[in-house]
């Protein structure tokens, strides 16, 4: 079995969970009616609204990520109708692929990988076409992005439109205010910088777009149905078994959450993020992606000129037990991607770096031993 210290998961999810987490969920399965499930259930809903940023009800189902954003898009769509899906990256190509499935209009705001999405831009369609939702990922895994949600649920308050907000990697990283920006949906999932295993999905739903969901003729659903998981969310209850031991678990992490505070959490990101950046700088390894946009919870690093990502990948894990991301799109080779979210300490950085080096110097480059190590230091100070 791996152990944290052969086998270190520096994906931008799933990420290394907390030993806390973990003994949470090891406590015995308890009925998911019963009062002891109701009061953790509670407690998750009460701890995790600041960290989405809302006073609506926050609904939980067994899924993935990607479930919850099918969830979301289920739950808003009638047949037939129109939705905006911004393709800024894997995540959201993603998005436009589960609104076509489900048979709605769908119009691509295409935007160069690498880049976020412009809420003039976003204006500019909206203003041209009726759309029922615009979709946006708020955090692209795929390229270390972030998305302005504030600026453009600002374009679409006052519209009929909905904002439907894929936050599956920036919540609890990044800030995420849903009430004072106007997201109308925010759909997340325990594996990322929640701490939790995989598993575990999550959708708040604005009044906007609840009256939205509870209309007769929006899109068949059962399992996803927003309206069944409200009635429930009353309890608290989930409509079907939840996974129970990983509601526990959640509940740990938003208490360790809580402890730090939820400034200082975001802070440790940026942080985080900042100095391993430089530190990558230092040995060559340039961010990828629009400068003024960058992720606290995903480092996206371009790949040198005549070096594969994938080699740099296969070193890291091979040699030293790192377990980081390449791409698996239009970008493979060309960037890797390191997790800075969830349970991550500036030790985890250094450690990062220092296995950077070496893999870059068995790979034929002239990088010099601590040079990654100590442009990250220099932030981190
Ligand atoms: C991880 C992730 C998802 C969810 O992926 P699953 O594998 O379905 O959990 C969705 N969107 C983004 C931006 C992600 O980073």
């Amino acid at each position: 079995m791996p152990s944290p210290a052969t086998y270190r998961l520096r994906l931008p999810g799933p990420t290394a969970v907390p030993e806390a987490v973990r003994q949470a969920m090891a406590r015995p399965v308890v009925s998911h009616r019963g009062r002891e499930f109701t009061a953790i259930l509670g407690r998750v809903e009460e701890l995790i609204k600041p960290v989405l940023g809302t006073r609506h009800p926050v609904l939980f189902f067994a899924s993935s990520g990607t479930g919850m954003m099918e969830a979301a898009l289920v739950n808003i769509l009638a047949p037939g109708e129109r939705v905006l899906v911004a393709t800024h990256g894997q995540f959201g190509e993603r998005f436009a692929a589960i609104a076509l499935a489900l048979g709605a209009q769908v119009d691509l705001l295409e935007i160069p990988w690498g880049r976020a999405v412009d809420a003039a831009e976003v204006e500019r369609r909206v203003d041209a076409a009726r759309y029922r939702a615009v979709a946006i990922v708020h955090n692209e895994s795929s390229t270390g992005v972030v998305s302005d949600l504030a600026a453009i649920g600002a374009v679409l308050r006052d519209r009929p439109t909905l904002l439907v907000a894929d936050s599956v990697s920036g919540l609890a990283g990044m800030e995420m205010r849903q009430d004072e920006w106007g997201v109308d949906v925010v759909v997340s999932a325990s594996q990322k910088a929640l701490m939790c295993p995989p598993g575990l999905g999550l959708a708040s739903v604005s009044e906007k777009a609840w009256k939205v969901a509870d209309r007769a003729n929006g899109l068949p659903r059962f399992y996803w149905d927003f309206r069944k998981a409200m009635a429930a969310a009353q309890k608290p209850e989930t409509p079907f078994t939840p996974p129970v031991s990983l509601v526990a678990g959640l509940c740990e992490a938003l208490e360790m959450i809580h402890r730090e505070g939820l400034p200082n959490v975001f802070a440790r990101h940026r942080r985080l993020s900042a100095a391993l950046r430089a530190g990558c700088a230092a040995i060559g390894l340039r961010p990828y992606g629009q400068a003024n946009a960058l992720s606290s919870t995903v480092v996206a690093l371009e790949v040198p000129e005549g070096l594969d990502g994938g080699e740099i990948v296969r070193g890291l894990d091979e040699r030293h037990g790192t377990v980081i991301a390449g791409s698996r799109n239009k970008l493979a080779g060309k960037v890797i991607r390191i997790g800075t979210m969830g349970h991550v300490a500036a030790g985890d950085i250094l450690t990062d770096l220092m296995h950077l080096e070496e893999t870059l110097r068995e790979l034929g480059r002239p990088v010099a031993a601590g040079t990654g190590v100590a442009a990250a230091a220099a932030v981190l100070q």
